[in-house]
């Protein structure tokens, strides 16, 4: 299987690399070889060819889904379009989904989806068949459904393709009520919920927030608390790394850095983000932003550009051993799925940089899919029961102070603390709070074991933790 990896003069694959930083945790944990040996591997892989009629002539599409643990159910993780896919990829993300569901609490075995197309080279109408043909083999062979097997989007894929599996499927399983929680990342008026297509990239933003609100490790870094003018670069401005950049930028952090496919641009002064997707959409390239004082061709520079805060939000392995040491940010924070290899990873332990690992830092995305997932087995649009009662009481409540001290609220007070919530509010509050609580499990951990000395080998122990235990409890069947 040639892997990316192995291009680069790796002699191991993307799914072993996820592999060695599990055994680097493993011995931290209480369980038995073959306990550990259970959750590292992938249970299920269903590999498939099937023909699509493009331009009049049959097509072989090649095209994976795979579940790596079926610890809980269902499983989740996204479907990938891109020319890189290939097994080895979608087992290493379908294994990253299991570690990342358990760091965030989020009850679901992990599982991952590629198509292996470049969507670029397709209409919208030869996408919409390869997509509705690959759910139509994930129907056939039961590896999709709201309790077995549940995608969403990932690189390549949106709203759109969502749309069109959720239709493949309740075609071919009418009646089914619970339909729609089969896949997630829906267009709302298909049952998606509010806050989903931005969830990883203000994910992210939590978990890089809460990482700097600690004075103790934002000492040891020589930085101060806080997101206020810190320094940030984004590698990839796809929909995590433009959500992600956008939110840093709102809360007062500097865009010193942003790339895409074609090149990167610089401003230690800060680009505006909006401003750069406007260009780029205009006139097809962020090169052509007037707002830069730097730009050059390749994508990977930004990622050893002068920052504080560098975020990769595109694809695995960008941040390797020949780049590692050239790395000037104190913070990586892990937008994209394995962005860094193990050798990476060591090269940046040892020069005191912070790496806030994939596994929990872009899994708001899984986070907001988990509550559209629970809001299509409600049927029922979250704050539709509470909001009027809410804001019915806050006024009450209000009234009752003012007539007390005799003293009134101004209008736009009132307004701001009557307000019940709506769906967005609630699904950016669950976020909010999964990210921060999440962060803190992980930050124990490192801390009571002081032979870790990074958070990626701590988010692995508390996810075999958790995951072990499952099995425990499950019971092995015998
Ligand atoms: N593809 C996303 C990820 O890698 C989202 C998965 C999901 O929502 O199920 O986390």
């Amino acid at each position: 299987m040639a892997t990316k990896k192995q291009a680069v003069g790796h002699e191991y694959s993307f799914f072993q690399s996820v592999e060695r930083s599990f055994d680097k945790a493993a011995p931290f944990t209480k369980y038995e070889k073959g306990l550990l040996e259970q959750i590292k591997a992938c249970n299920s892989v269903y590999q498939m060819r099937f023909p699509v009629k493009i331009k009049g002539e049959v097509k072989v599409i090649e095209a994976y889904r795979v579940q790596h643990s079926h610890h809980k159910l269902p499983c989740k993780g996204g479907i990938r379009y891109s020319l890189g896919v290939n097994q080895d990829e979608v087992m290493a993300l379908a294994s990253l989904m299991t570690y990342k569901c358990a760091t965030v609490n989020v009850p679901f075995g992990g599982g991952k989806g590629g198509i292996k197309i470049d969507p670029k080279q397709y209409t919208e109408e030869e996408l919409e068949r390869i997509t509705r043909r690959y759910a139509a083999e994930l129907i056939k062979k039961n590896f999709i459904g709201p309790g077995t097997d549940v995608p969403a989007p990932d690189y390549g894929s949106g709203e759109r393709e969502m749309g069109w599996i959720l239709d493949t499927y309740t075609s071919m399983r009418p009646g089914e009520i619970d339909a729609a929680g089969c896949i997630t990342g829906k267009p709302i008026a298909q049952g998606g919920v509010r806050g989903r297509k931005e969830a990883t990239g203000l994910g992210v933003f939590y978990g890089v927030r809460e990482m700097c609100s600690n004075a103790d490790d934002m000492k040891k870094l020589g930085m101060n608390t806080g997101i206020e003018g810190k320094r940030v670069a984004v590698q990839g401005l796809g929909n995590v790394g433009y959500h992600a950049a956008y939110f840093f930028q709102q809360n007062g952090a500097i865009i010193v850095g942003l790339s895409e496919m074609e090149g990167s641009i610089f401003n230690p002064k800060g680009l505006d983000v909006d401003a750069v997707m406007k260009c780029k959409k205009e006139t097809g390239s962020i090169l052509n932003y007037k707002g830069a004082t730097k730009t050059t061709k390749k994508a990977s520079d930004v990622l050893e550009c002068d920052c504080d805060v560098l975020i990769p939000a595109a694809l695995e392995n960008v941040i390797d051993g020949a780049n590692a040491p050239k790395i000037k940010a104190k913070i990586i924070g892990e937008a994209a799925n394995g962005p860094l290899t193990p050798e990476a990873d060591e090269i940046l332990i040892k020069k005191g940089v912070v790496v806030i690992p994939d596994m929990y830092l872009n899994a708001g995305g899984v986070t907001v899919s988990y509550f559209e997932w629970l809001k299509n087995l409600s049927h029922v649009r979250y704050g539709r029961m509470e909001k009027r009662f809410q804001e019915n009481a806050h006024t009450n409540m209000l009234s009752a102070v003012e007539s007390l001290t005799g003293k009134s609220v101004s209008a736009a007070d009132r307004s701001r603390i009557a307000h019940g919530p709506d769906e967005v509010d609630l699904v950016y509050s669950g976020l909010e709070d999964t990210m921060i609580v999440s962060y803190n499990e992980i930050r124990e951990i490192k801390k009571s074991m002081k032979k870790i000395n990074d958070l990626r080998t701590a988010a692995f122990v508390n996810a075999i933790n958790k995951i072990g235990d499952s099995y425990l409890q499950l019971g092995i069947f015998p």
